[in-house]
């Protein structure tokens, strides 16, 4: 028997990122009974797929128009929109941003400081377009979970993706803001609408596309919006129509129902993050973790002599080092080992011709499995969907966006195949869908004031 040489210990140790197809299925399946638990009014409070109800109650029917203000929180960039949307035969939508930048002890510190920042920001935008003295209806995309009880009201239940700011968690963010907006004095606005990006993101691919009834965010964070019968969603009165569901669904697992396929890896992320034990499948599926996974493999290998020499040097122990966007260079199909080297040099680590092919492996490994387990949870929506309408065959779109989704080599294709595997009675196509969280913001804005109009004449 050949000596084992490190390529095979490699192997062995990223065998368990493999997931079989009966394993993908248990994913599915699991997802389906937690969105059962969420849905349910018994089952709503334990429940760790949250399901929020979003109060958006039908996709865009084209109609829309006027001048919208939105807001986009949650994401890698805080940016305000003016979004301006024509309706007729020629519907366009023309829009304007400005990126801000918050600060990490903004972020981190209280929430009224984080509120007169984002005022500050509105403010400077206003300027920028010459809009301070006309009241703006306002659509507010705040990416975290909140528990909705109508299309304006939003209480942050909590934090996630690296956000911490005191005072809010419990808090409506709607009031937040329109509290920080009157500290300000210095101009009104009209705060319509709170917003998923996933709902954003729906309602943008929806407004080109009705079969649109998905929406899918795979970025910073991971997370599925779809739009779910009343009669299904026993936390809200009513059983007529559909309403739109933010299933918050980052949280999977965190009552464990994962725990025999999460790796010590996987536990390793967890543990050293900010919010411990929380959104454990968005720590396996999302951008802001897939790299920190991928180093923790790397530091083990190193550890144990496989890799670098046996060194482990001060950069490959700094956390957030290993970002998201490398394993997208180094995944490149195009990319020729020495180029692999050259992405660990400007990194700080040292490596052989063996070790960039190793980092390699350990990269595809980590993101294959992150697509699969994504594309499982998808697989479990689009059958819910497919099973509430009675259908033995179902076409249907489903609206994506993130950067993970749209920039890595392989993320997207192999999702797509899984979803194709796990839900063969589904159609299932995706359509990038970009700029959700302003776009789409700014419909629902539109469809809220629309509703608003007609219950006041
Ligand atoms: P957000 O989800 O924050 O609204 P994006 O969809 O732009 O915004 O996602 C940003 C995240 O995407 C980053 O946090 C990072 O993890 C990941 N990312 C950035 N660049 C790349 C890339 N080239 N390939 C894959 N992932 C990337
Ligand atoms: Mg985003």
């Amino acid at each position: 028997m050949p000596l084992e040489g490190p390529l095979d210990t490699v192997i062995k140790t990223l065998a368990e990122f493999r997931l079989t197809n009966d394993q993908l299925l248990e994913v599915k399946k699991r997802m389906r009974t937690e969105i059962q638990n969420g849905l349910g009014k018994k089952t709503h409070d334990n429940a760790t797929v949250k399901m929020w109800p979003t109060y958006v109650r039908s996709t865009p029917d084209g109609s829309e128009k006027g001048d919208f203000l939105a807001l986009d929180l949650g994401g890698t960039n805080f940016r305000v929109l003016l979004v301006k949307i024509r309706s007729g035969k020629r519907r366009t939508v023309e829009m304007h941003n400005k990126i801000y930048a918050i600060p990490m002890e903004v972020m981190q510190g209280t929430g009224e400081e984080l509120f007169d920042h984002i005022v500050q920001c509105i403010s400077d935008f206003l300027d920028y377009m010459g809009m301070k003295n006309t009241r703006l209806p306002l659509g507010f995309t705040f990416s975290f979970p909140c528990r909705q009880t109508s299309l304006d009201a939003g209480i942050l239940v909590t934090w996630t993706k690296g956000f911490k700011a005191t005072d809010c968690e419990g808090e409506d963010v709607v009031g937040l803001l329109r509290e920080g907006i009157k500290r300000r004095e210095e101009f009104d606005l009209d705060v319509v609408a709170v917003v998923n990006d996933t709902v954003g993101t729906m309602m943008t691919c929806a407004y080109e596309e009705a079969t649109c009834e998905v929406g899918l965010i795979a970025g910073t964070g991971s997370n599925a919006c779809y739009m779910e019968e009343m009669r299904n969603i026993e936390t809200v009165e009513g059983d007529v129509g559909r309403m739109c569901v933010n299933m918050e669904w980052g949280a999977f697992g965190d009552n464990g129902c994962l725990d025999d396929i999460r790796t010590e890896y996987d536990r390793a992320v967890d543990d050293l993050s900010l919010n411990p034990g929380k959104q454990r499948y968005e720590k396996m599926c999302s951008g802001m973790y897939l790299g920190e996974i991928v180093r923790n493999i790397l530091i083990d290998l190193t550890k144990r002599g496989f890799l670098f020499r046996g060194q482990i040097s001060e950069t490959l122990k700094t956390r957030g080092i290993f970002e998201t966007k490398f394993l997208s260079q180094i995944e490149s199909d195009r990319l020729a080992l020495l180029q692999v080297r050259s992405i660990l040099q400007q990194l700080g680590l040292d490596s052989t011709c063996d070790d960039s092919i190793i980092v390699k492996e350990v990269c595809g490994t980590v993101s294959h499995r992150a697509a699969q387990l994504c594309g499982a949870g998808m697989a479990a929506v689009v059958d819910k969907i497919r099973e509430n309408r009675g259908l033995d065959q179902m076409d249907i779109t489903v609206g994506v966006d993130g950067t993970l989704y749209k920039l890595h080599p392989h993320f997207s294709g192999i999702m797509h195949q899984t979803v194709k595997e796990l839900a063969p009675k589904c159609n299932v196509t995706f359509f990038l869908s970009e700029d959700g969280s302003g776009k789409g913001a700014a419909l629902i804005t539109a469809v809220g004031c629309r509703m608003r109009e007609q219950e006041e004449s």
